[in-house]
């Protein structure tokens, strides 16, 4: 790719030989996110070819669940002894929630300001968002766009979250993702826990916060609402190692995956549908509000302040690089796990078809009309791509990025 190479004369040569040298890939980064997101993409090939993924929107739809589901596993890594939620429902279980809800039972717990929401920094979720959906993106491009690679790059030290290339194009992509649900770590307790009253051991009988020591080494699995995947679990192991271990046999995993997307779709659809379906699955959700989660963290592109942040970025990049390459190679992205479903039309709609300049770049015709050369013009951004609806303003990026062909190069079934 020339423009990678540092050997074309424009003017920004050298910056994007420097962006591309620090760039590295997903495996280079963290191996184990590749391997996991390799048995997912190996899964959800399967569900395809049998069938229980339908269609290219279902498709997109599982990719979307399978995002969470790896996130889910970063974030079980941050699991402490402290401030677990006891549910006195049967099997008796503690429970470490990100939100203020219990996983099994949702808001139904009493009194909600006592639960110990244990969410990771939003650095934290940001890096994890972005390894997770580099590497499911790569996986999806080494299986359906061989011609096409990823790399990643440092967030933390510039503008530029991810490099898409082929031999033709450069794509510059920043990444705002954030998950709309996460499985829990949970564990069983072989009797009704107790507590200190008055010196006597009583059995908890609520909703309640206690320690949990050796969780590590009891019947441990992630859990959301009634959901349960059991995990092996050892001090030494990560989850994303353990949830591999496990799966050892593909019809297991199989079944883990598609009852998550199953549940996971019913979860979008009452996002989507702001909860006049599905109403009860609404606080097992980031962002879900009602004093359980702060509605300020919706999900992917739906936070306000990521899409406002967005746009700036992409005009940036656009003004400096896009616009800087003399042979008109770089294009610019915008990519996350779930398109604005509730802020689209309100924040987005009204760029759909926006084009911009320089005034410098403008001819004067007549006192009524301008003229400037197609190259001088660019949109607002080449792509907004999600895993459930994307935009597209480049025809090449269309096809490349299209959900609809990476489910039939997985073996699925054109819609009749
Ligand atoms: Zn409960």
């Amino acid at each position: 790719m020339r423009c990678l190479s540092g050997k074309c004369a424009c003017r920004i040569s050298n910056e994007i030989a420097q962006v591309y040298e620090s760039a590295k890939s997903v495996e280079e980064v963290k191996p184990e996110i590749s391997d996991l997101a390799q048995r997912i993409f190996a899964s959800l090939e399967r569900l395809v070819q049998h069938g229980q993924i339908a269609d290219p929107s279902a498709f997109g739809q599982a990719l979307a669940a399978a995002f969470d589901f790896c996130v889910s596993l970063l974030y079980a890594d941050h699991t402490s002894d402290k401030d677990w939620l006891y549910c006195p429902k049967e099997p008796y279980a503690s429970f470490y929630p990100y939100i203020k809800s219990c996983p099994r039972c949702g808001k139904d717990t009493g009194e909600q300001a006592k639960i110990k929401a244990h969410k990771p920094s939003s650095d934290k979720i940001g890096r994890y968002a972005s390894l997770v959906l580099s590497a499911l993106l790569s996986e999806a491009l080494q299986r359906c766009e061989r011609t096409w690679t990823l790399k990643l790059l440092d967030s933390s030290r510039g503008d530029i979250d991810i490099l898409l290339y082929n031999e033709e194009l450069l794509v510059l992509c920043e990444l705002k993702a954030s998950p709309l649900t996460a499985l829990v770590v949970s564990t069983r307790h072989q009797s009704r826990p107790t507590k200190d009253v008055n010196g006597e051991p009583q059995p908890i009988t609520d909703h309640e916060t206690v320690d949990t020591t050796d969780w590590r080494h009891r019947e441990s699995s992630l859990c959301i609402d009634y959901l349960t995947i059991p995990l092996q679990l050892s001090s030494e192991i990560s989850f994303i190692r353990a949830f591999l271990q496990s799966c050892i046999q593909e019809e297991i995993i199989d079944e883990q995956i598609e009852k998550f997307i199953v549940l996971w779709r019913q979860m979008f659809t009452g996002y989507e549908k702001r909860w006049s379906e599905y109403a009860n699955l609404r606080w097992f959700t980031f962002g879900c509000g009602g004093g359980v989660d702060d509605s300020k963290n919706a999900p992917g592109l739906d936070r306000t302040d990521d899409i406002k942040k967005g746009l700036y970025q992409s005009l940036k990049l656009t003004e400096r690089y896009r616009m800087g390459c003399e042979e008109r190679r770089i294009r610019v992205g915008i990519i996350s796990n779930l398109h604005p479903v509730v802020h689209y039309g309100e924040y987005l709609s009204g760029f759909e078809d926006a084009v911009w300049t320089q005034e410098s770049k403008i001819a004067v015709e007549s006192s009524e009309r301008r003229v400037v050369a197609a190259r001088d013009l660019s949109p607002f951004y080449d792509m907004l791509f999600t895993f459930t609806r994307s935009w597209f303003r480049d025809p090449v990026l269309k096809e490349v990025f299209s959900i609809a062909k990476w489910y039939r190069a997985l073996g699925g079934k054109d819609e009749h």
